[in-house]
């Protein structure tokens, strides 16, 4: 790997679970995991030819490819060196830019305040609290003045982590895995709990299921206000978000497509 294509720095323990994963996401995964065109249509709404586009997250490949239908200039970062192989086998040569980069830390040199669009699905459901501050701010590193976020965001519980939460009420081990407060669910430290919680995710093995969790470790659960602060929070090099909508995401229950517009940051004056 060159020094241009690795842009991880310490590494983040999270990317080994999606390593475990890759083009399986979109060939055998769970078809409500992934945008719908409706969706699909939100997050193109308005993208012209020519737009530099980052999309956060290579398993998002339907995203990708209608921007590059469009004629945007698309660059797609992840963290997982497999979703980027895989990612970059699936499309033409020379197709997109796929970056492996760890986007809760500063932005590639060559990107920062660069991109019309930052546009992720569901990416921020799979952050711990800390994490998902330091991943808005990093979106926004890439943002140039006037350039958009747009995240989709699940608020509220997965069913999964409904049946972890009774299983673990019922047996006594809740407190080992689930922070109530701070909505924090902690998928290696479920035990049993997550193997009888596991539901499927597609034609997935449960094996393979049960490791990529394991190693997704803490996802923060979010409400509304959990959203608005999270963006309120993002400040960069004098720029800061400034929020535009939140819109019922189509088919997804309870998800909300957030767009963001990067502005000078008042607190800065
Ligand atoms: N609903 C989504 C979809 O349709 O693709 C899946 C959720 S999210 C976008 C999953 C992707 O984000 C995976 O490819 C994973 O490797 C990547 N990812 C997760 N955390 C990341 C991070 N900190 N930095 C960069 N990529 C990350």
């Amino acid at each position: 790997m060159t020094a241009q294509t690795d842009r991880m720095g310490e590494a983040n323990a999270k990317s080994a679970a999606w390593d475990l994963i890759g083009s399986l996401f979109w060939e055998s995964g769970r078809t409500t995991a992934k945008p719908s065109d409706e969706e699909i249509g939100l997050f193109l709404d308005g993208v012209a030819a020519g737009a530099r586009c980052t999309v956060v997250g290579a398993s998002t490949k339907d995203l990708v490819e209608k921007l590059l239908e469009r004629g945007a200039e698309v660059t797609v970062l992840d963290f997982s060196t497999r979703m980027c192989d895989d990612l970059r086998a699936a499309l033409p040569p020379g197709s997109c830019q796929v970056l492996r980069h760890d986007i809760t830390r500063p932005a590639p040199e060559g990107l920062r305040a660069t991109q019309d669009f930052v546009l992720n699905d569901r990416l921020v459901n799979r952050f711990g609290a800390d994490e998902a501050q330091a991943g808005v701010t990093g979106m926004l590193d890439l943002l140039a003045p006037g350039g958009q976020l747009r995240a989709s965001v699940k608020l509220g519980l997965y069913p999964m982590d409904e049946r972890m939460i009774a299983a673990g009420r019922e047996r006594g081990t809740l407190a080992e895995f689930y922070q109530p407060e701070a909505k924090v669910i902690d998928f290696a430290a479920a035990g049993e709990v997550l193997t009888d919680a596991l539901l499927p995710h597609g034609a997935i093995s449960p094996d393979l299921l049960l490791q990529w969790y394991r190693g997704r470790g803490r996802e923060k659960r979010f409400d509304h206000q959990d959203v608005i602060a999270l963006v309120s929070g993002a400040a960069v090099d004098g720029r800061a978000l400034r929020l535009v909508s939140s819109t019922e995401f189509g088919q997804a229950p309870q998800t909300r497509m957030y767009t963001a517009e990067a502005v000078a940051d008042g607190r800065d004056v």
